[in-house]
């Protein structure tokens, strides 16, 4: 079992750049979510991972993530009645070997304690679905719904985690595990959700009222969905598939150093990547530094 980092990708891998006979690096086919997020941030990180295909395996957060998504798929095809926390708690059992059996579980190498320590942290983020809704009460559409359309001439394709029905009309929900971000980086965040709105009434002619993320746990980060909203995430997911197809035809992704470069998995084979993690290493030795001698 592979546990998808993005399960757009997984769709058909082909869809991702390459490098073609004459060794220069072919537009994608498609766009997803997660290749146009990763473009946004830094091209030559998508260069990597999408034109070399260099490995980016997840890490224990992003698996604790993968397992959540996993069960709670699951438990919101059961009918109402049967969402309830016992039946989490069976489906993440079910589940379990599946997860703890997969390659990139067992890359990370966990000890007893770490397994233990993962399986926790996975439960606390299932259980977190009942601290921001009552999933018994969701009128559920569809669940991992695969969407591709053309957006604004862009081949969009992803994985929309839940459609509901409200009376007022559909929601688009997508659940995570990770931090809820503050008010100014909410915006930035739903943009996924509004691109997988435009995809649902693309395909159904019916566009939905709201848009939504569900930090487990946390606290729901939800926007109406306008036509000028729609408009906006369109917009800017085009100009991110012109820029990745000028990038190809020039060869030129451009690194773009900051704090994600500590978590970049090809800070090895990029010096600017490095230099800005040992600039920012040694600016927070630096502070801690001047906050001892302020203490003393
Ligand atoms: S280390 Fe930083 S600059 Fe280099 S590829 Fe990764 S994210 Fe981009």
């Amino acid at each position: 079992m592979q546990l998808a980092f993005d399960p757009a990708d997984m769709l058909d891998p082909a869809g991702v750049g390459a490098v073609g006979d004459d060794g220069r690096p072919r537009p994608p086919r498609r766009l997803s979510p997660s290749g146009a997020s990763t473009f946004e941030q830094c091209p030559r990180r998508w260069r990597f991972r999408y034109v070399d295909r260099l490995p980016d395996p997840p890490g224990p957060e992003a698996l604790v993530g993968t397992f959540a998504h996993l069960v709670l798929e699951r438990l919101m095809q059961q009918p109402p009645s049967r969402r309830t926390k016992d039946d989490a708690r069976r489906i993440a059992r079910a589940l379990w070997p599946e997860v703890s059996g997969c390659d990139d579980f067992r890359d990370l190498e966990l000890d007893d304690e770490q397994a233990h320590e993962f399986r926790w942290r996975a439960w606390r983020a299932i259980e977190g679905l009942w601290d921001i809704e009552d999933p018994s009460g969701v009128d559920v559409r569809s669940t991992e719904q695969q969407v591709s359309v053309t957006l604004d001439g862009v081949p969009f394709r992803g994985v929309v985690d839940r459609v509901e029905s409200e009376p007022d009309g559909l929601v688009i929900s997508d659940y995570k595990s990770g931090r809820a971000p503050t008010a100014r980086y909410a915006p930035g965040r739903l943009q996924q959700v509004l691109l997988y709105a435009a995809a649902i009434a693309a395909e159904t002619g019916e566009q939905p009222v709201r848009a939504q993320l569900l930090y487990l746990g946390q606290k729901i980060v939800s926007t109406e969905v306008t036509h000028d909203e729609l408009e906006g995430a369109v917009e800017q997911l085009s100009s991110t598939w012109h820029a990745i197809a000028d990038a190809c035809h020039t060869d030129d992704f451009s690194p773009n150093p900051g704090p994600l470069c500590d978590y970049c998995p090809y800070a090895e084979l990029c010096p600017e990547g490095q230099a800005e993690t040992v600039r920012r290493s040694e600016l927070r030795a630096a502070e801690e530094e001047s906050l001892l001698k302020l203490a003393g």
